[in-house]
């Protein structure tokens, strides 16, 4: 059964009383400020909600799309027709378990990863400075350093796309480089049990400090931007080296589509000089992925992933872009 926008704005309303919002532009929610509106954008406050949410997306085949903070998403510039569903500050339950622990979806990262230092678990100080929530970086098996998540993931207890509970194992989510079977079956992260080894609270402090040092000196933080554009998976690394270096060797560092950037201060980040849009970043994508192949034989892949207005979501590299000759040089 598909429902009226008028008749789904009711049920939301109906099911999540003030947690609903209307055309909501993307661009004053994604970290790189750019998206057009969603219709609706929501805030389940307990994981009962969200199930029974999106039981009603399900049964009233909605398009959605569970979202943390957008640390990592390209939205359409025409927006999306669907839902936004927002897991972030609403669920962000902990508690610790012997040297588990167990934490909802919605959890901030830099502030786990300051509560793993407090109460003295090691083995994730490479998350520290990752803007996003747990259930995004579980999505995503992100991390830095070339770690990842998945490693100190015991199991995950999922939503599926019914609203159906469902228990992921270590071994279930099938983690690869930057890719987890949660990723490709879009499911939703309510909650997550990891694993640490015990550790002294100052030692796990100053590793923190020096990894947000060299982030801080690295990474362009002050402008728009979702981190790596492409991905740096061990095997690539070997052969071409870090993305950011085979693109600053191919000349591009600081080159512009419209608003779109490539950092002068790291080539692997596209930074939004102001009125960006989702083209000029497509087309900066492929001018690059373009180069790479030219230059150096390397295949580029997005880490970044793009949200069409169906709202479903692929590689920023698979979006089909066209590169006018007029757009492609400033
Ligand atoms: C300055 C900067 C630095 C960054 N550095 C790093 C880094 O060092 N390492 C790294 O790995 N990433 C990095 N990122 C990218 C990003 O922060 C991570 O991928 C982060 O984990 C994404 O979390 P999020 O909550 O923002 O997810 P979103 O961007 O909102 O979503 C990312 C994906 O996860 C899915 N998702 C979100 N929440 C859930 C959930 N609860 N359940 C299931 N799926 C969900 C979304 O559908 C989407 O497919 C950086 C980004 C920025 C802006």
């Amino acid at each position: 059964m598909s429902i009226s926008m008028v008749d789904l704005g009711e049920k939301l309303d109906g099911l999540l009383p003030g947690a609903v919002d209307r055309n909501v532009y993307m661009s004053k929610i994604s970290r790189w400020r750019i998206g057009g509106p969603v219709d609706f954008l929501v805030r389940p406050q307990s994981v009962d909600e969200l199930a029974s949410l999106i039981s009603l997306l399900d049964r009233s085949e909605t398009n959605w799309i569970a979202v943390g903070h957008s640390s990592n998403l390209l939205f359409s510039d025409s927006g999306l027709r669907g839902v936004v569903v927002v897991i972030a500050d609403n669920l962000a339950g902990f508690r610790r378990e012997g040297d588990q622990i167990v934490v909802q979806g919605g959890h901030w990262v830099p502030s786990l990863a300051r509560r793993l230092m407090q109460e003295g678990l090691a083995g994730a100080e490479h998350i520290v400075g990752i803007p996003g929530t747990i259930g995004g970086l579980i999505c995503m098996n992100g991390g830095s350093m070339r770690k990842s998540i998945g490693a100190n993931v015991v199991h995950v207890d999922c939503l599926d796309r019914h609203g159906t509970r469902i228990r992921l194992t270590q071994d279930d989510c099938q983690f690869s480089y930057r890719k987890s079977e949660i990723q490709a079956r879009s499911l939703v992260v309510a909650e997550a049990r990891l694993v640490f080894q015990p550790g002294d609270p100052s030692e796990i402090r100053s590793q923190m400090r020096s990894i947000l040092r060299s982030r801080r000196l690295k990474f362009p933080l002050k402008q728009p931007n979702c981190g790596s554009v492409f991905v740096s998976d061990p095997k690539m690394y070997e052969k071409y080296g870090p993305p950011g270096a085979v693109i600053e060797k191919c000349g591009l560092k600081g080159f512009q589509i419209g608003d779109a950037q490539i950092s002068p201060a790291h080539a692997n980040f596209i930074v939004n000089r102001g009125n960006a849009t989702a083209v000029d970043t497509l087309r900066l994508i492929r001018l690059i992925r373009e180069k790479a192949m030219e230059t150096f034989d390397c295949d580029l892949l997005c880490e970044v992933r793009y949200v069409g207005e169906d709202c479903a979501t692929l590689p920023a590299h698979q979006v089909p872009v066209q590169l006018h000759a007029s757009q492609d040089c400033q």
